[in-house]
């Protein structure tokens, strides 16, 4: 998708709307938009429009902004729609991942092309023709269920799906002045979000460059996730670019013995793989896990207690003489592309 491209409606450039704070550790495209958390990061393949189901992975199994990569903490989930049926639901169910309110109206406001649903929903809106008349965001209290599935059509690919339920505001913006407006008050009422170490790590790593290869880091944080829990996602295994991590015993035996071995997961901080590390130290120092992961965990818990095998085909295979260090080894190796 190409930005500004004379036919796209305006927006506002990227370097004359202020950013919000949580924005500044995202790095600039060329043209100075901020790359958003849920998209690719590689340099000269940056698509606002290509949402990255690996990332969407982390993001789900870190409970973060899709947008800024930041947790939630005491804010709502927003979800950004054009379709009023849906906006007023009392449940929503979307591929995209949830976003805070000020991040969801940064990006409609810096260019409605930066981000969902205006870069995805329908050809005539996405080359200009056509903006949509009125944008309804609404604010949730919790993220209910995240699962793989189809998007729609039979032949369409698996992508993970967000469900999200208890709507706490709405906010219907049918004018760019009233974009505006809503924009300047969740400017001015932004509170700063406080992270810990382990989490200002997992941001970092999902929204930098990977160290040794300046690659984008999608695909080793959705290794890392999958490590710690993300593996037991409902469906995860058919969704678009997991085949790597559901046909490769190695992925799931390894989540196995995070969830099943304490001792194992402090182990594990161990090892040298940098993104792996950082989703397992911060999966250790929650004295809570996000609602989602510990679901997902949980559910596999149960399932292993009563013998029966683990979503997805790659519930085991792996043995468990092997010596960690071969693990961690392979580990390493094969989380790279
Ligand atoms: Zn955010």
């Amino acid at each position: 998708m190409t930005f500004g491209d004379s036919r796209s409606p305006a927006g506002r450039g990227p370097r004359s709307v202020p950013k919000p704070k949580r924005l500044a550790h995202l790095r600039l495209d060329p043209r100075g938009y901020p790359i958003i958390a849920v998209i690719g990061q590689a340099p000269g393949d940056i698509d606002f429009g290509a949402l990255s189901e690996r990332r969407k992975l982390a993001l789900a199994t870190f409970d973060l902004c899709a947008v800024c990569a930041l947790p939630f903490g005491e804010e709502l989930r927003w979800q950004v729609s054009v379709d009023e049926a849906a906006a007023t639901a009392k449940t929503l169910v979307s591929s995209e991942a949830p976003v805070h309110e000020v991040c969801a109206l940064y990006a409609a406001q810096v260019c409605p092309f930066v981000s969902s649903p205006y870069a995805r929903h329908g050809d005539e809106i996405r080359r200009g023709l056509k903006r949509p008349e009125v944008t309804f965001l609404t604010g949730f209290r919790q993220t209910a269920r995240v699962f793989g599935r189809r998007s729609g059509l039979q032949t369409s690919e698996r992508v993970l799906h967000f469900e999200t339920t208890d709507v706490e505001q709405r906010l219907r913006l049918s004018s760019s002045a009233e974009a505006i407006d809503a924009y300047q008050r969740a400017l001015q009422t932004e509170v700063e979000v406080t992270i810990d170490e382990a989490e200002r790590e997992i941001a970092t790593r999902l929204t930098e460059l990977t160290t040794e290869e300046s690659e984008d880091s999608g695909s080793v944080m959705a290794g890392a996730a999958w490590f710690v829990g993300g593996a037991f996602c409902p469906g995860v295994g058919k969704v678009q670019g997991m085949q790597r991590f559901a046909e490769d015993p190695m992925y799931t035996a390894l989540a196995r013995r995070v969830l099943l071995e304490p001792g194992f997961a402090k182990k594990f901080e161990e090892t040298d793989d940098l993104y792996t590390r950082a989703a397992v130290k911060w999966l250790n120092s929650r004295d809570h896990l996000p609602k989602i992961l510990a679901s997902w965990r949980n559910t596999a818990l149960n399932r292993a207690r009563h013998g029966r095998p683990s979503p997805g085909k790659s519930g085991g295979g792996i043995d468990p003489r092997k010596s960690k260090r071969k693990l961690q080894g392979a580990a390493r190796r094969k989380n790279r592309r």
